[in-house]
């Protein structure tokens, strides 16, 4: 019987186990179950498809994604092993005969969407055919508190009852704690060995920029940094995925979108041209990307920042898995503090589970405003702690602070003195005391607060009350324009109960944000 390398070498045609694929064969080959958290590229197929190939039995994938498993199956049996997938795309004829193969012990290793596997009929049919190990990819999905909850992960729980003896692999490349949590209580893992490769991207140069103009800035971006690159361009709305497209067409982009309002043949027709072609970019919603695996894409970038920093760090790992230079940029403003917030507020989930989003948000938007490492901050919060990294725009040009405790209490005292009634662009104005006829007809020229802040421009207004809301130490009421009003923390700051240090903005310069040239 061959070892673990020998199958490497031979079937797999590498020369080394990279980080940990070689304790945790050694694990599940001794019947041990994992929780193995690896960065996307990290090479988690191996964990589990080496040891199906070597157990006595059939090693059981369950994947939310088919064109993935189909990938993988395609990839597989090009290589000689026995594999085979069971998802809806398979007519019945054809899922009779993997089936058929199951039980007569053909095949070393099947995938299986997570609605097949729980069907009773399945599970039946599985425990006729000896299964050697469980591997569940993309193991987050079972969290309810992930960004990529899907239902019919929490029927998964099955596995570890039906099957308690069959080592279990729980596989994902982005779980922060109470995702982990979620996982090992829902799939029984108590006794797995986690293995945690750290979620560090070293050639991912991260950027956050104000947003202005996003369209432009994004274009600016890829003309300055990326020309003639392949990247991926998030936005939140399906219109404005659209728009987004477009506009880039428009500017001599090859640009093509991605939602869940286009039609199944689109979907599929643009992820295709885009895996197989250079230099497109592809605008989409988060419906794109999980189990993406184009090697140079070069960019990432959101033009509305995602749900947490575990969605975050997920969509940007999607650049650079070939590991050459590669770039995360992001623009974000007050309007998409208010929208993410909102979008918490107006959701079916509990109480409860809106206060860990909210929570996940805050930490998002810590992230956004930090004057320090970003990557030390992403990392930080999957509990990883390391030096600044040099390769982001914080290292690059370092951000000042000051302390805004009295621009944060005179831009609080003037959403009062307005009566709360007024976005950021308008306050910014009665602040520096803009005349306008709107200050005229509300007679603010009259207020306390008028023009009591010319120490700093607009630009820097707008920039102070979109880091106090970031900081949660004011509400952006949707209901109301995006009106801003004051909440218990804003009182904290009004009577001096706390500092507030501020970030200066740096003005845009997008040569400092350039990836280094491979
Ligand atoms: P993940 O599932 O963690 O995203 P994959 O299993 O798809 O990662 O592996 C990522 C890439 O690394 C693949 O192209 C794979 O062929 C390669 N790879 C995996 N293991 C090794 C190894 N031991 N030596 C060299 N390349 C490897
Ligand atoms: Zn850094």
């Amino acid at each position: 019987m061959s070892s673990p390398i020998e199958i490497l070498r031979s079937v797999f045609g590498f020369d080394q186990f990279i980080g940990l694929q070689q304790p945790i064969i050694n694990n599940v080959m001794a019947g041990g179950d994992c929780l193995v958290l690896m960065p996307t590229g990290g090479g988690k197929s191996l964990c589990y498809q080496i040891p199906s190939m070597l157990r006595p039995g059939v090693g059981v994938c369950v994947s939310p994604l088919i064109a993935l498993m189909q990938d993988q199956v395609q990839g597989l049996t090009q290589m000689g092993v026995r594999a085979a997938c069971l998802n809806s795309s398979l007519d019945p004829q054809d899922a009779w005969e993997v089936e058929q193969q199951l039980v007569s012990g053909q095949l070393d290793l099947v995938y299986v969407a997570p609605e097949r596997l729980c069907r009773p009929g399945f599970l039946d049919l599985l425990a006729r055919c000896n299964p050697c190990l469980f591997a569940i990819d993309e193991a987050h999905c079972v969290s309810q508190w992930g960004h990529d909850f899907r239902p019919e992960y929490m029927q998964l729980s099955v596995i570890s009852e039906r099957f308690p003896g069959v080592p279990r692999l729980a596989l994902t490349a982005t779980a922060d704690e109470p995702t982990q949590r979620d996982i090992v209580r829902n799939l029984g893992l108590e006794r797995a060995t986690v293995y945690a490769t750290g979620f560090d991207r070293p050639n991912i140069r991260y950027a956050v920029q104000p947003k202005d103009h996003p369209q432009q800035q994004l274009l600016r971006f890829i003309r300055e940094s990326h020309p003639g690159d392949s990247g991926i361009v998030y936005r939140l709305s399906r219109k404005k995925v659209e728009q987004t497209a477009a506009f880039l067409e428009k500017n001599g982009i090859i640009a093509l979108p991605y939602h869940a309002g286009l039609s199944k043949q689109e979907r599929y027709r643009n992820q295709e041209q885009f895996m197989r072609g250079e230099g497109m970019v592809m605008v989409a919603t988060v419906a794109f990307g999980m189990g993406v695996d184009k090697p140079n894409v070069r960019f990432v970038c959101h033009l509305e920042p995602p749900k947490s920093l575990e969605a975050y760090h997920q969509e940007t790992g999607r650049a650079g898995r070939d590991g050459l230079p590669a770039s995360a940029w992001l623009c974000f403003g007050l309007q998409d503090i208010a929208i993410l917030r909102s979008m918490i507020e107006s959701g079916e989930a509990d109480e409860a589970r809106k206060r860990v989003e909210h929570a996940k948000l805050g930490s998002l938007f810590a992230f956004l405003e930090t004057a320090g490492c970003r990557r030390q901050a992403l990392l930080g919060y999957f509990g990883e702690h390391t030096a600044p990294c040099g390769n982001c725009d914080t290292c690059l040009n370092p951000v000042e602070t000051w302390d805004g405790t009295v621009a944060a209490q005179k831009a609080l005292s003037n959403i009062f003195r307005t009566g709360s009634r007024f976005g950021a662009a308008y306050l910014a104005e009665v602040l520096v005391g803009k005349t306008s006829e709107r200050a005229r007809r509300f007679q603010h020229t009259e207020l306390s607060t008028w023009g009591i802040g010319t120490e700093l421009t607009l630009e820097q207004w707008k920039s102070v009350y979109r880091q106090l809301a970031a900081f949660g130490l004011l509400t952006v009421d949707m209901e109301q324009h995006s009106a801003l009003t004051l909440n218990e923390r804003s009182w904290t700051v009004l009577r001096s109960e706390r500092e507030v240090r501020l970030r200066t903005d740096p003005v845009i310069a997008p040569r400092s944000v350039r990836a280094r040239g491979p």
